[in-house]
């Protein structure tokens, strides 16, 4: 299985930060894992100049979130197709950010799902727990319940991103043996070829003993994937890793 290292960019990032995405495809030019996609999820304004500019390089582009529907009265909201259309390969859903700011359900995690499905591309379903919820002994309970609830069918092509909401931002992880027993169990909810990656305070420092657990196939990161000098290190963490 190849391994998946996406950027998270949030709601940070001008067009001067193409300089960022054209360092790090200097630097994977140079050296890179042959066994690792390469994803940035740049603010949706920022999508359709860095797919056309980087075209030629190792690096992917995807969006944040988006709508369920494919067009429609939604002032703000920008749907799969217009994703696919901007040059896209993946979309994030379910961001616990979207959940927390947007109020958004499980129910409409999976309808996201289905529109990235359905607009060709693939859906990248955050799920994870509360600090409170594993304090109180529920966080495969929890994570149990949101995969139930958000996952497409079996023979779809989607990646998985545990998220603990306490790890994201804070420089807090997880022990190695909690991720450990999270990535078993949605490996065991999940098919084998289905990419399920680890996200929250990823960092050069920590990535290569995250990514050698069993069943962490990957990483989403959120404030070290702004500069080239950070997110390359974990790419390279991720070389050699299947
Ligand atoms: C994220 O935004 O998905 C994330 C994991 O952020 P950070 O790496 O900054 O914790």
């Amino acid at each position: 299985m190849r391994a998946l290292i996406a950027g998270n960019w949030k709601m940070h990032g001008l067009a001067a930060f193409r300089s960022e995405v054209a360092a790090l495809a200097a630097k994977m030019a140079a050296s890179a894992p042959a066994d690792c996609d390469v994803l940035i999820c740049p603010p949706a304004t920022l999508v359709a100049a860095f797919a056309k500019e980087f075209s030629g390089t190792a690096i992917q582009f995807g969006g944040q979130d988006c709508h369920a529907d494919p067009s429609g009265a939604h002032t703000g909201d920008i749907s799969a197709e217009m994703f696919a259309d901007a040059g896209a390969g993946l979309v994030i859903v379910g961001h616990s950010e979207r959940r927390a700011d947007h109020n958004e359900s499980d129910a409409d995690v999976l309808s996201k799902t289905k529109a990235v499905l359905r607009a060709g591309l693939t859906p990248i379903i955050c799920v994870g727990e509360s600090e409170a919820e594993r304090k109180a002994g529920k966080a495969l309970d929890i994570v149990g319940g949101q995969l139930e609830r958000s996952l497409p069918e079996t023979s779809d092509d989607f990646v998985v991103a545990y998220e603990p909401v306490w790890a994201i931002g804070t420089g807090l992880t997880p022990t190695l043996a909690d991720i450990a027993e999270m990535h078993a169990f949605i490996r065991s909810k999940t098919r084998s070829d289905v990419r399920i990656l680890y996200g929250g305070s990823v960092k050069p420092g920590n990535a290569q003993d995250i990514l050698a657990i069993d069943n962490v196939n990957g990483a989403l990161v959120g404030g070290a994937s702004l500069k080239a000098g950070d997110f390359y290190p974990i790419v390279m963490a991720a070389g050699g890793k299947q």
